[in-house]
């Protein structure tokens, strides 16, 4: 066994940016590892996704087209089992997404695989390939080697790996899989796209973010003019959205948004649970504001402290207005 397969994700047709992401891990461990790197598509005209995959460094994209477009647990899981048992590679990437997530585990279980889920950072201990990923809550990163293994699946946390910048010179071959024989767990009733919004978590550069600490909904308006004063797109933790205070767009985290390209993340009243951190703790610079001196948040935060927010928040609208 030698190679990497990596599994491409789409959502209704459109490659998601994990799935270079996923190019990106697996051209950086390709020397380690050996073998080809190859790409599985998936969907009901794989080819036309092919070129958004077509990366430096990838030899070669596998397809398998399916009946439509809509997400199917078996189906991937069946198609990356059939592609892995043709291709036979050591290593298979797919994304730490809510479908990648859905059949990781059990295409892991059916190759008879090493597994780890949520990986951050791939590295090498010689030969032997080595994943880190939390553990406890994510007070600790575990490195996780797979001795014995002749094949390891992982799915990768999204907005960690670059993405290759050059285009690469792959051929494509389809994979010979009759899906419709497959009978899903699951049936698509509707797509429905998210409500538009100005906000975009994923491509702000400053953000200031609330969360429970901020106590009322009647207290939203004050930080959100805050935000607008100093620059920053407004987010917030889930609860805040659970809560009906805000729209969806503005929250960040595993279920949220995550904050790729942000510089300067403003924390005020958040914990830190790990689905937070999920969407903000690469951040170059995390300010937190926090009563309590134990939240995890303080374990990311490049500066905190322990002021009530409300002071915090009165002091700033002083100096900014
Ligand atoms: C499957 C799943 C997905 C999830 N996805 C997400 C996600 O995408 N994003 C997300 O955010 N959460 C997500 N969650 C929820 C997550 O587990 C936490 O419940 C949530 O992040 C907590 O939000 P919080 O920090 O605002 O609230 P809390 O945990 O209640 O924290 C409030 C903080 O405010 C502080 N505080 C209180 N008053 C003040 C004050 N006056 N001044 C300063 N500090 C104060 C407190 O000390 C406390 O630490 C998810 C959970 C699950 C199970």
């Amino acid at each position: 066994m030698a190679g990497i397969l990596i599994v491409a994700e789409q959502l209704d047709g459109a490659l998601r940016e994990v799935s270079q992401e996923l190019v990106g891990a697996a051209v950086s461990i390709k020397d380690q590892v050996g073998g080809p790197v190859q790409v599985l598509v998936i969907g009901a005209d794989p080819d036309a996704l092919a070129s958004g995959v077509n990366l430096e460094g990838v030899d070669e994209i596998l397809t398998i087209q399916t009946p439509s477009d809509h997400f199917d647990p078996l189906i991937y899981e069946e198609a990356i089992v059939t592609a892995g048992v043709q291709s036979k590679p050591s290593v298979v990437l797919i994304g730490h997404t809510s479908s990648g997530m859905a059949y990781g585990a059990a295409v892991g279980a059916r190759l008879g695989s090493g597994f780890a889920s949520d990986v951050f950072i791939l590295g090498h201990d010689g030969d032997e390939l080595i994943a880190t990923r939390s553990a406890y809550g994510n007070k600790v990163e575990m490195e996780m080697g797979f001795s014995g293994k002749g094949v390891v699946v992982l799915t990768l946390r999204g907005a960690t790996f670059e993405p290759p910048e050059g285009a690469g010179s792959a051929g494509t071959m389809a994979v010979d899989l009759d899906v419709t024989s497959i009978v899903g767990a699951s049936t698509h009733v509707e797509y429905q796209e998210a409500p538009p919004s100005d906000i975009d978590i994923t491509k702000a550069d400053f953000i200031l973010s609330v969360g429970r600490g901020i106590q009322d909904k009647d207290n939203l308006p004050r930080f959100e003019a805050l935000a607008d004063k100093v620059g920053a797109t407004f987010g917030c933790s889930r609860p805040i959205v659970d809560s009906g205070w805000l729209p969806k767009p503005h929250q960040v985290g595993q279920s949220g948004k995550v904050a790729s390209n942000c510089q300067l993340y403003f924390a005020l009243g958040i914990s830190g649970a790990v689905q937070h951190l999920f969407g903000m703790k690469h951040v170059d610079t995390i300010i937190a504001v926090n009563t309590d001196p134990e939240a995890p948040i303080f374990n990311v935060a490049t500066y905190g402290t322990t002021v009530d927010l409300f002071e915090l928040t009165d002091a700033l609208e002083r100096h900014f207005n």
